[in-house]
């Protein structure tokens, strides 16, 4: 209970008066500046909601982060360790979410029975072929054996390089087969209708995550997810993940996505996530940077604090 007091006077001090109706304390929103106190926070939840611009989070912390001083968001950390863990619901998603969760259907996925990994030592000639293109897309052997590449000199699979993706399981949940003999058909990946995070054994979701579309992208980006031609809306895992950890974002879809990437960071913003964007033009995508290429950009990358100054950049760049 003094840990509630102590809380909601910081809250106080960043936020301004509020007033308490049931369970929850109404501030007024540093988001949406609107004149009433609309910004509901719920102590015993952990979470905050405004009702007129839905700017949200599962963590308080966020607000002050994101609002505080220095000085608050250390006091406020010293309590957080104090925080009484048995007054929070067990499933916060689905409150914060407002909606049930989607049944996840079992699917085995299993790697093509062909597949050879190129980490290996000793590898057949066919291999060779393999492991020149992945050269020259700029692929190291560390990213091999770190990412589990490999092969099929047959099969259905045929001529094409492997990149598995791992659940939190350490299990085989997808993979994508990108040709390397020139195939007109690109990507051929196994049919599924799961949702999934991909290769989500190596995400940290407590470093900052950097969205992508395709895996050779990601591999060049670090920590990252590869949305594989899907959207990204608060259904998808990938969003829920990212909500939950409270993880910041660097966006870094391809050129010809901005208006996707727009929507994604509207959309992010609502939640209170911190995203920052990474320019990306001048090349295809990602993938054709070099690391280093990535890293410099990504440091470079501008904090969005909303997307009205996307659209109209977006606007003097189609008008030449
Ligand atoms: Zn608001």
């Amino acid at each position: 209970l003094l840990v509630k007091s102590e809380k909601i006077k910081i809250l106080k001090e960043i936020l301004g008066s509020y007033y308490n109706s049931g369970e929850e304390s109404l501030f007024y929103c540093p988001s949406c500046k609107h004149h009433k106190k609309k910004l509901s926070v719920n102590l015993s939840l952990d979470m905050f909601k405004c009702w007129i611009c839905d700017y949200r989070g599962k963590s308080l912390y966020h607000l002050v982060r994101r609002w505080g001083s220095f000085s608050q968001k250390t006091k406020w950390q010293e309590f957080e360790n104090e925080h009484d863990m048995s007054e929070v619901p067990r499933s916060l998603k689905d409150i914060i979410m407002g909606k049930e969760q989607e049944e996840e259907q079992e699917e085995n996925i299993n790697l093509p029975t062909e597949y050879a990994p190129l980490a290996n030592r000793k590898r057949k000639p066919t291999s060779f072929a393999a492991i020149n293109y992945l050269k020259q897309r700029g692929i190291t052997q560390e990213d091999i054996l770190r990412w589990k590449i490999g092969y099929c000199d047959t099969g259905e699979y045929e001529g094409r390089i492997i990149i598995p993706s791992f659940n939190t399981e350490g299990l085989v949940d997808f993979f994508v087969a990108r040709t390397y003999s020139g195939d007109w058909i690109k990507y051929k990946n196994p049919p599924t209708n799961k949702k999934l995070v991909f290769n989500e054994l190596f995400v940290d979701w407590h470093e900052d995550i950097t969205l992508v579309e395709g895996v050779f992208d990601a591999i060049k980006a670090g920590n990252a997810i590869p949305l594989l031609g899907s959207t990204l809306t608060e259904k998808s895992p990938v969003f829920q993940k990212i909500v939950e950890n409270d993880s910041p974002v660097y966006m870094a879809l391809d050129a010809d996505a901005e208006k996707k990437t727009i929507k994604i960071i509207k959309n992010m913003l609502s939640y209170g996530i911190e995203v920052f964007k990474i320019d990306v033009s001048g090349f295809e995508d990602v993938g054709c940077m070099t690391k280093e290429e990535f890293n410099s950009r990504k440091q470079k990358a501008k904090l969005i604090s909303n997307t009205t100054g996307l659209l109209r950049e977006k606007i003097s760049t189609l008008r030449g």
